[in-house]
């Protein structure tokens, strides 16, 4: 019986791959097949999510080696007899999901937002023309790999009937020699997790307001993000911390939103929060027309009642 193969090395991101690999399972006969390499615990999560899960246990597979990510996928997805391999639209995630289309002979879309299945069909959502709009599009060939955003779907509920099989792939180099793996410089802030995020654009004028903000995003529960010039080129930010195109695309249920004027690069990041804030002190700020809440004023006066009444 063919097979949809789900796989990230992100846990979280797994689990949301399972629902959707049950969703395009639903009234199929494909079975739903998820592999998990190198990690023990994350094989017995999936397998009490109800998962027939492969795992994969070799030292000498690096995550970082996409290549020889590739070729594992590539040996399981055959022995597996899987058609449709479900991976995560994070970087790594994005760079796999090439690598192993190429090898596994499959049409590859990346950045999927959602889906919907029609007689066997998958139809895909992807933004296109730079976030300006969406397009709906459907892989053609019988092999596909499917790269879907994070948080596109929740996550998988419990289930029981889940099991664990060991499976052991040939490592077959790539070429590429990893040297060293060293943790990202700078802070390691997940924005993507986070339920509130205030986030700083060029309207913040000085970088002597950012402790109020940060305490103000603290205070809230939340975290602090940022357009991308404040990380590119302020460089008051690390780039883990910019919104949109070039970015992460969050879905927090509350962004405040400082001094950003909405360029499409920028909304497409969040324009899936449930509640948006925008303090602007221009009214014709394209931010304001996607805002549910708008303050024209400026950022200088504003901080400080933000600060006493959250901060
Ligand atoms: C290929 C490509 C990819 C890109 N990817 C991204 C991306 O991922 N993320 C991203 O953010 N951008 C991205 N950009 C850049 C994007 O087009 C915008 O240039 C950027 O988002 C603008 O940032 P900003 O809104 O902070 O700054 P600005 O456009 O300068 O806007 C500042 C805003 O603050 C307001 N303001 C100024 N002073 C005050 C004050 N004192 N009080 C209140 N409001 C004030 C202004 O009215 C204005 O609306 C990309 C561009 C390209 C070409």
């Amino acid at each position: 019986m063919a097979a949809i193969l789900i796989y990230s090395d992100k846990t979280k991101l797994a689990f949301e791959l399972l629902n959707a690999a049950q969703l395009i399972g639903k009234n199929t006969d494909l079975t739903i097949k998820a592999v998990s390499i190198n990690n023990d615990e994350q094989a017995e999560e999936l397998a009490a999510k109800g998962a027939e899960t492969y795992k994969i246990i070799n030292p000498e597979l690096n995550l970082a080696d996409t290549g020889a990510m590739a070729s594992a996928l590539l040996q399981t997805a055959e022995k597996l007899d899987a058609d449709i391999v479900l991976l995560s639209s994070n970087r790594r995630g994005k760079e796999l999901a090439g690598r192993l289309a190429q090898v596994f002979k499959a049409g590859c879309l990346t950045d999927v937002k959602s889906m919907q299945t029609e007689n066997g069909r998958i139809e895909c959502v992807r933004n296109v023309l730079g976030g300006a709009t969406v397009a709906i599009q459907e892989i053609i060939s019988d092999k596909k790999v499917i790269a879907i955003s994070p948080k596109a779907f929740p996550a998988a509920a419990d289930e029981v009937g889940g099991t664990i099989n060991e499976y052991v792939v040939n490592i077959i180099p790539s070429g590429i020699k990893l040297i060293e793996t060293r943790a990202k410089a700078g802070d390691s802030v997940d924005i993507e997790a986070a339920e509130i995020l205030v986030v700083v654009g060029q309207g913040v004028e000085s970088q002597e307001s950012l402790p109020a903000i940060m305490e103000i995003a603290k205070n809230l529960g939340g975290e602090v993000a940022c357009s991308k010039p404040v990380a590119t080129d302020k460089k008051w930010f690390g780039e883990e911390r910019i919104l949109g195109l070039s970015g992460k695309i969050c879905k927090p249920d509350l962004a405040i939103i400082l001094g950003v004027s909405g360029q499409v690069q920028f909304t497409v990041g969040i324009r899936d929060a449930k509640t948006i804030v925008s303090i602007n002190n221009d009214e014709k700020a394209y931010m304001n027309q996607m805002a549910d809440y708008v303050l024209i004023a400026d950022i200088k006066e504003v901080l400080p009642e933000l600060q006493k009444a959250i901060g």
